[in-house]
């Protein structure tokens, strides 16, 4: 075994004994070999000890003065902060009954005297090992629950802000942090500025002066102007802890001033990175100075490397999203008149038929033809004939303005109208409206046989929904009736019922 060349690397060993030259002998043994080692005589200084320094491991006798050493490693393991460590007994009783005990109040190994100083060495670095094994477990464990918890916020949320909002909550309160912001950098070239910073806080001590829910607030820092904490995480993309930001120069700069009201003493700055690019600055703040935590900074860095990649595939999610939507508005649409198109048509036609069904509500169907349009064209020309789709689309559309109505090109000079919840009376009296309306344009038809102007003719056809028919039913009665208004004379309305409105 080799002694380590710097000592301040290796474990802290807390010696538990009372005898004069176990304790020399030990101590030379363990400093020989870098160690750093405390000593404690009694039950009293090991209590003090322990309410500074946190050893990595613990020899301990059997025989002390006071209370005896199974009594002292029972108050060890029922100590929070102590728990964890491992505890080597030492003891010259060579009982079984005296070993199961050991083991029994917690201890993990036992080694009778008269020993061998290999062999103490030995048995030491196994529990060290063990112990070290264990603590990288555990901050495998911690970064696989925050990753997890992080993870399903950013895929539960609907968008890339609102994610961030629970990322930082999540890791304020894993982490013990009493304050989060996020800085993100804008999108111009310069990318010299951040804006914008999300609040949280996990303090619960009540003494904060202000309501430190989430809240969001705009802030913008020119680097230029304030050089610092951002705006080395930013260049350097590498975390940063600050153990006392009021040793930093611009520590204004650094946090908000929310962050700065509540009296912030240490701050951690964690760039989340995406091919080379700062997506964000995650900052933490605590109230009292917090040494480095390696493990900590750790953790929290590799869950930020994990969500640079999940952020841009949310990002990307939602980008697709939004495509879609604006896709499926597209494929919806007449791109003549803007009105829905016979797609739109069909699809909300049978919604509307299978809910009045259910609720046994009437629905009323509208189809409207414009009159002699070939000859309207073949005079004309094509151009004008779309000019005029379009301003008798625009007139049935301000007459039809319920939200739940549906105006729709139904195929070349034709639109349909969905009226669900109306009845054939008012379906009759808004199709009249709609007739009017268009001979109200006064757009000229020289060659229309009914008037001088253009002109619609309109089949009504109403139903309550039932089993028993079919949507078609309804289409079928409306197409007859509007047959029926075209053999009528053109410019009326015609009820499926053979009710002539002109
Ligand atoms: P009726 O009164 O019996 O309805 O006679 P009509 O001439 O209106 O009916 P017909 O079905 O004979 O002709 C419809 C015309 O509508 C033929 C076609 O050129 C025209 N049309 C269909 N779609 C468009 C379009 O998108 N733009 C233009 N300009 N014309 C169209
Ligand atoms: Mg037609
Ligand atoms: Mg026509």
């Amino acid at each position: 075994m080799h002694q380590q060349e710097n000592s301040r690397f290796r474990e802290t060993i807390l010696i538990i004994n009372d005898n004069p030259k176990s304790l020399k002998l030990l101590t030379e043994l363990l400093s020989t070999q870098g160690y750093k080692v405390e000593i404690a005589t009694n039950s009293k200084q090991v209590l003090e000890t322990i309410h500074f320094i946190l050893p990595d491991l613990i020899l301990l006798e059997v025989k002390m003065p006071d209370i005896d050493g199974y009594q002292i490693c029972e108050i060890l393991k029922r100590n929070e902060r102590t728990c964890n460590i491992p505890v080597i007994f030492i003891s010259a009783l060579d009982g079984v009954m005296d070993k199961i005990k050991a083991f029994t109040v917690g201890g993990v190994d036992y080694i009778t005297q008269p020993f061998e100083l290999i062999e103490i060495l030995a048995r030491i670095e196994n529990q060290l090992r063990l112990r070290s094994l264990q603590q990288e477990l555990q901050q495998q464990n911690a970064r696989l629950q925050l990753l997890l918890k992080t993870t399903h916020a950013i895929s539960e949320a609907s968008d890339f802000e609102s994610a961030l909002e629970v990322i930082l909550a999540e890791i304020c309160q894993t982490m013990n942090w009493d304050f989060g912001e996020a800085w993100i950098p804008n999108q111009d070239n310069t990318m010299l500025r951040f804006s914008r910073g999300w609040y949280a806080s996990n303090s619960s001590n009540g003494a904060l002066p202000l309501t430190l829910k989430f809240r969001q607030q705009h802030q913008i820092i020119t680097f230029s102007s304030h050089p610092g904490f951002l705006e080395r995480v930013f260049s350097s993309q590498q975390a940063e802890w600050l153990e006392d930001i009021s040793q930093e120069q611009y520590s204004v700069s650094i946090c908000s001033e929310i962050a700065e009201k509540i009296g912030i003493k240490s701050a951690l700055g964690i760039p989340i990175i995406l091919e080379r690019k700062v997506l964000t600055i995650l900052v933490f703040f605590h109230k009292i100075c917090r040494s480095l935590d390696q493990n900590s900074m750790e953790l929290v860095n590799g869950v930020a490397t994990q969500l640079g990649g999940l952020i841009q595939r949310k990002k990307a999610e939602l980008a697709l999203k939004k495509a879609n939507q604006d896709l499926q508005v597209i494929a919806s649409l007449d791109s003549l008149t803007s009105l829905a198109n016979r797609r739109k048509f069909d699809e909300y036609f049978h919604q509307k038929w299978e809910q009045l069904r259910q609720e046994k509500q009437p629905l009323s169907l509208i189809i409207c033809d414009v009159d002699y349009f070939k000859y309207y064209n073949d005079y004309y020309g094509h151009p004008e004939g779309d000019q005029c789709l379009k301003k008798v689309a625009q007139a049935i559309s301000k007459v039809v303005i319920f939200p739940t109505d549906l105006v729709c090109r139904y195929g070349g000079e034709e639109f349909g109208i969905i009226l669900p919840n109306t009845n054939l009376d008012e379906a009759l009296r808004r199709a009249e409206l709609i007739r009017r309306e268009i001979k109200n344009l006064h757009i000229s038809h020289a060659y229309s046989k009914t008037s001088t102007y253009v002109t619609v003719s309109l089949g009504v056809s109403s139903i309550i929904p039932n089993f028993q028919l079919s949507p078609r039913t309804l289409l079928i009665d409306a197409d007859q009736s509007l047959y029926k208004a075209k053999e009528q004379g053109r410019n009326c309305v015609v009820a499926h019922i053979n009710r002539c409105v002109c």
